[in-house]
């Protein structure tokens, strides 16, 4: 994967000492960076693609509301598409309508099979490896220490922790390794910052509001007490157990999708909290939860574990933010893949207009059709909804769920990010359908409410 794959819009490299020249280099290839830099080249661009380890599997279980996904994806990229459910604290169950559980390998395949115009370079930039220079930026990434000397011209330097250029040799080495790194310089048009969240252009300070779950993979025979063959359950309210010392009172919930090949992810989830919730806690949870409703989870069992922000702040206009880094995340669910995969082709049509002659224009255009008016708006709702939750009493969350489960309209809440007709008419919904004691806390929260928040 590493180098140019060829193609009419590959970067170029001047000589042999020179620094990669493209139209666009894409920071980050996780779903939303490398659906871009495949569209980009798709659309003419001379486009990179740089990732401390671009050869490293994805693990997550990524599933989507299929109105977000985009129409054409081929069908390796879904594993299942299940009826989601809810799961009210008394049992009772409430209909969601169709969900997505994406294929995690499927869809790598599919966008890695798109990169064959790209330049996949192995590094890692942070903020300040982004400089301008004339109408144009030059990028210093870090090569991973295990992938060998100088390369692309600039002496080996210091780098961002600290350590210095060096060579060896090797594929996919992990972020975290010990490194003896070299440099390699990009000099780009323009930058995308897919970098996932938090950026890692623009780190956040410590003690957001994280999204935090822990899960295992069993066999669907032995979670049908949980969920039912065909169905995804979206969020389980029932209590995991009586509460047991050392825990919170942050209530969590059961998150429950079949992967479509005889097993299925149990997760026990806190939607949003600041800080997040410890995995300890919620890995406790989930085994009282499971032993309760006797779910047998064999030695062994694959784990998944969620930690990520969903409460990134919009970032500057440059480098240009995509995916989770910018944030497409959800603040109430934390879904941004399929808004990603779907924005992608549209986003790089956008910069094939302007690019690579009017770098300012192209990072113009593309503020304007991620954040169009309407899902500024969006956000901020999203946002507000987000903090509501916060600062709900733990007793009420579950019955604040309950009601905006209650008919559809919450679904048009967690979907649609330029849709604010709506988002507006979902969070009526659920102040229609709350009880009184959270009509009030709504009402408190939306006296806070500013129209102007980020
Ligand atoms: C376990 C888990 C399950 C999730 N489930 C869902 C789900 O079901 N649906 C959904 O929509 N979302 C889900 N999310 C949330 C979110 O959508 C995902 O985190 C998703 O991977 C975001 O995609 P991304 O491409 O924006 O960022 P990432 O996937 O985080 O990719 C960022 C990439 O940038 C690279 N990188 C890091 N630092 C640098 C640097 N300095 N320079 C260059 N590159 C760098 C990383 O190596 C990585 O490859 C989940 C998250 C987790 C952790």
């Amino acid at each position: 994967m590493t180098g140019t794959a060829g193609g009419a819009a590959a970067p170029q490299r001047p000589d042999a000492s020179g620094p990669t020249v493209a139209d666009v280099l894409v920071l980050g290839g996780g779903p939303a960076g490398r659906a871009l830099a495949a569209a980009c080249a798709e659309a003419g661009l001379r486009t990179a693609l740089a990732d401390p380890a671009p050869e490293r599997a994805w693990t997550a279980t990524y599933c989507a509301w299929p109105e977000e996904l985009p129409p054409h994806l081929p069908a390796t990229t879904i594993a299942t598409r299940p009826e989601a459910v809810a799961v009210l604290p008394g049992g009772g169950t409430r209909a969601l309508g169709p969900y997505a559980v994406l294929d995690t390998a499927g869809l790598r395949a599919h966008l890695d099979a798109r990169l064959a115009g790209v330049t996949v370079l192995p590094g890692r930039a942070a903020a300040d490896d982004v400089r301008p220079d004339g109408h144009r930026y030059r990028v210093r990434l870090h090569v991973p220490g295990d992938r060998g000397g100088r390369i692309d011209g600039e002496s080996s330097g210091t780098d961002d922790d600290g350590t210095s250029g060096g060579s060896s040799s090797g594929k996919g080495s992990s972020d975290t390794a010990p490194r003896n790194d070299a440099t390699r310089v990009v000099d780009a048009a323009l930058v995308v910052d897919a970098t996932g969240a938090p950026s890692r252009l623009r780190p956040g300070p410590a003690g957001g509001t994280e999204q935090t779950a822990w899960g295992v993979v069993v066999d669907e025979r032995a979670a049908a007490p949980m969920v039912r063959p065909g169905e995804a359950v979206f969020m389980d309210w029932r209590s995991p157990g009586p509460h047991r010392p050392g825990w919170t009172d942050w209530p969590t919930f059961l998150y429950a999708v079949p992967y479509g090949d005889g097993t299925v992810l149990l997760e026990e989830t806190s939607l949003a909290r600041r800080p997040g919730l410890p995995l300890p806690e919620l890995r406790d949870r989930l085994t009282a939860r499971l032993a309760a409703a006797g779910v047998t989870v064999p030695d062994g069992a694959p784990v998944e574990r969620v930690r990520f922000p969903v409460d990134t702040p919009r970032g500057p206009r440059h480098p240009v933010g995509f995916g989770a880094a910018t944030p497409l995340v959800h603040p109430a669910t934390g879904f941004s893949v399929a808004p990603a995969l779907g924005l992608a082709p549209r986003l790089a049509a956008e910069l094939a207009r302007y690019l690579p002659h009017d770098p300012a224009a192209a990072t113009t255009a593309a503020r304007r059709l991620l954040w169009p008016r309407s899902a500024r708006a969006v956000h901020r709702l999203r946002r507000h909804g987000l903090r509501t939750v916060l600062e709900m009493p733990p007793d009420l969350v579950p019955d604040f769920f309950d009601a905006f489960f209650a008919g559809r309209s919450g679904r048009a809440f967690l979907t649609g990010r330029d849709d604010l007709t709506g988002t507006l008419a979902g969070m009526a919904g659920v102040f229609r359908a709350a009880p009184p004691a959270v009509r009030t806390r709504m009402l408190r929260s939306a006296a806070a409410f500013h129209p102007n928040g980020r």
